[in-house]
């Protein structure tokens, strides 16, 4: 076992990191990873911590490892508590809120500067690097252009282009690519202890993200509600079938959203409030309202960008069916990623041509892109549904 288990599909990157951390005297102090979501950006650079923190000795004779044993060993103390996020030496900033402000910027930077307590580096490891603002960016170049001698950044970010070029030119890039569907569902199976048929259909249906297909394998309702969102697909017949079904498409995105957020947004009040000293929010001096408004206002924000994400996602399930169906109508033969609903896909294929699947596909990119401008949802998905009716 080793610290490189859960890297799924990602031999290139696995052997890059495994590279540097054999030579530490080459140590570079600033990582980039990147790659679309789902990926595992944030699982490769976790291993690449514990593996630089990995307290197997130089010659590799000595250590939890045994004889012979790489750093990584994925057994010793350093490895194990990397990965449990409890390492003294290694911070990981994971954020909600929408960027990453000066302050918090500022704070890091200082306690990067002190040498490790106990590991061989002090690793500070940045999940969402792209929420950086401009001015938070600035305050982290200083570090990264002078790093203090064991200090490692390791930021992640969906492409280099999300972060501002001065960083991005500083940072040694770590490129991942979209595993395959073997490999996800292979660590599914190992990691997750799920079915080998359930893992199969998870990683097929959630294109190889990592997280979704764990959601999907785990949780029937994501199973249930990607099955509707697929189910428009063959309900859009006239054009107040596509008005009504574009409704219901927007309304459980935004359900699943609410869900997945309201926990979190009354947890974090009750929390504000009891810093301020006031339990319960009837008794609120009015000088402290404006901080509770700013949590809302914030609150407000994610939950906008939540729905957004969910929405995109069943559009990218949507397309996915559509992709079937190409795939049927062109006789590719290519695993469709909707294998279950293979005679439906055919019954598609059998209506039109090509052409207009791709026209249909367009659709469903069009408002995607809509929905990431910022045009109202619900106008964007009907103006869709109605371009996929037959
Ligand atoms: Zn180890």
């Amino acid at each position: 076992m080793s610290v490189w288990d859960d890297v799924a599909g990602q031999p290139e990157v696995v052997a890059q990191l495994r590279e540097a951390v054999a030579i530490p005297a080459a140590m570079t102090h600033a990582w980039l990873f990147t790659g679309p979501p789902g990926s595992g950006r944030s699982t490769a650079a976790r291993a690449f911590a514990a593996a630089l923190q990995c307290e197997v000795n130089d010659d590799g004779a000595v250590g939890a490892g045994g004889p012979g044993a790489e750093r990584g060993c994925g057994v010793c103390h350093a490895c194990r508590t990397v990965l449990a996020g409890t390492h003294a030496d290694v911070q990981v900033v994971a954020t909600e809120k929408l960027s990453i402000g000066v302050d918090d910027v500022r704070a890091l930077v200082q306690r990067a500067a002190r040498a490790p307590s106990a590991g061989r580096w002090r690793v500070v490891l940045v999940e969402d690097a792209d929420r950086f603002t401009e001015h938070s960016a600035n305050t982290l170049l200083k570090s990264i252009e002078e790093p203090p001698p064991r200090t490692v950044w390791l930021l992640c970010a969906p492409s280099p282009e999300d972060m501002v070029t001065t960083i991005q030119s500083r940072c040694r890039p770590v490129r991942l690519r979209v595993p395959s569907v073997e490999d996800v569902a292979a660590l599914l199976v190992r990691r997750d202890g799920i079915d080998p048929t359930m893992a199969a259909y998870a990683a097929r249906a959630a294109q190889s993200h990592v997280g979704l297909a764990r959601r999907l394998a785990r949780d029937e309702g994501a199973r249930l509600r990607r099955r509707q969102v697929l189910q428009l697909a063959f309900e859009v017949t006239g054009v107040g079938e596509a008005v009504v079904r574009a409704g219901e498409l927007v309304d459980v995105a935004s359900e699943e959203a609410t869900a997945a957020t309201a926990e979190r947004d009354a947890a974090e009040r009750a929390d504000l409030l009891r810093s301020l000293g006031a339990e319960a929010a009837g008794s609120l001096p009015p000088a402290l309202r404006s901080q509770v408004k700013a949590l809302e206002d914030d609150q407000k924000k994610r939950a906008t960008r939540a729905k957004r994400d969910v929405l995109d996602r069943a559009l990218v399930d949507l397309a996915s069916l559509y992709r079937d169906v190409l795939v049927v109508q062109l006789g590719a033969g290519v695993d469709l990623v909707n294998a279950e609903l293979g005679r439906e896909v055919a019954g598609l294929a059998r209506r039109g041509g090509p052409e207009q699947t791709l026209a249909r596909l367009d659709a469903i990119a069009t408002a995607r892109r809509r929905i990431s401008a910022n045009v109202n949802p619900l106008l964007a998905v009907e103006a869709m549904a109605l371009a996929l009716r037959p």
